[in-house]
């Protein structure tokens, strides 16, 4: 394991450990979660949306929450991603939604997991938006991918979903994924690419940081030669220029590729990547559960626990 990656875990395990999340839970907002998070709910996010959609950027809606462990409590998020939806429609904020399986209820059954996000694809269709199902941790990525050809076997084809490339099985999952495209040639099937953000073992995943970008790079060729739109969902700016070179000297449309950063994460890259007239599209996350999300990205980068530090103790 490199530095880079060692770093990486052992963030991601002080984030775990009680009296942290206690401390951090607490002092969030003057600890920086301003930073990564747009605001306690969808209305206090409106106004970074609309800043983010005038800059010429679209938006990716994430209403924060993950590892729902009751039927009762998946249905209120489900009702609450709804809910954003229409604010959303209202306020002129395109209603395109990341959410978590996990939300829906997949910790739970995948029969509650279905219904739920089978309710909420409907909701999004209907105003017109467009819903990703992210990629969590290793045991829910068979139970999201099976959600997710679920979702479009019923016609939801406005939803799509992720890959990390420092998972072993992800080139098969994207066997899985341009077989699924191949049943639908008339329709756009997306697919956000993606490193990975969680804590995986060596069982698992790839340990090193180079290893993780070379598979990355392979899988980017190849969903791109298979016709799937490729979410390039990285900060890494080398491996951005390399598939935005691929995809301009392949003459590709601009939708087939789009570049995908977090908010809060170099917001100046967003505007001069966007300014060159590139589609860049900002994920925003709001809502008042944004412990796992703040701490997966303190994990991302050593600077970043900066922040945290001059909070608690500056
Ligand atoms: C739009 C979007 C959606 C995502 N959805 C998922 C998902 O569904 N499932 C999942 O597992 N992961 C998801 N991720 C997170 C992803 O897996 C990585 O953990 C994250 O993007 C950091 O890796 P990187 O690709 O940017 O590359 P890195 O090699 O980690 O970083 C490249 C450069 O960006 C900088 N950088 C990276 N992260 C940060 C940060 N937090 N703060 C400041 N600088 C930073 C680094 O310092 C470095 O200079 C998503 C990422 C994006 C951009």
């Amino acid at each position: 394991m490199d530095l880079a990656a060692l770093y990486r875990t052992t963030a991601l395990a002080i984030a775990g450990a009680k009296p942290v999340r206690s401390v951090i839970g607490r002092y969030g907002w003057r600890l920086g979660v301003g930073r990564f998070v747009a605001g306690e709910d969808i209305r206090s996010a409106v106004p970074v949306l609309l800043a983010i959609q005038a800059s010429g950027r679209r938006v990716i809606l994430d209403l924060l929450g993950e590892f729902v462990e009751s039927e009762s409590a998946s249905r209120a998020v489900a009702e609450a991603v709804k809910e954003s939806v229409a604010v959303a429609r209202e306020r002129g904020v395109e209603p395109y939604f990341s959410v978590k399986p996990t939300q829906l209820g997949l910790g739970v059954s995948a029969e509650l997991a279905l219904e739920l996000a089978d309710g909420v694809a409907s909701a999004i269709g209907a105003a017109g938006g467009h819903l990703c199902l992210d990629m969590e941790n290793v045991p829910y990525v068979s139970g999201t991918l099976d959600l997710y050809e679920e979702l479009r076997r019923a016609g939801h084809h406005h939803v799509s979903t992720v890959l990390q490339s420092y998972l072993f099985r992800t080139p098969e999952d994207l066997d899985r994924l341009i077989g699924l495209a191949g049943a639908y040639p008339d329709v756009t099937t997306a697919l956000r690419l993606v490193k990975g953000a969680y804590r995986e073992t060596a069982e698992h995943a790839l340990q090193d940081v180079a290893g993780v970008e070379e598979a990355y790079r392979a899988l980017a060729y190849r969903a791109l030669g298979a016709g799937l739109k490729l979410n390039v969902a990285t900060h890494d700016e080398g491996l951005q220029r390399e598939l935005l070179a691929y995809a301009q000297g392949a003459a590709l449309s601009q939708d087939r590729y789009e570049v995908q950063m977090l908010y809060g994460v170099k917001p100046q890259l967003q505007e001069r990547l966007s300014a060159a007239g590139l589609p860049v599209r900002v994920y925003v996350p709001f809502g008042s559960d944004w412990y796992g999300y703040f701490s997966r990205r303190l994990a991302e980068r050593p600077a970043n626990l900066a922040f945290v530090a001059r909070g608690l103790f500056g």
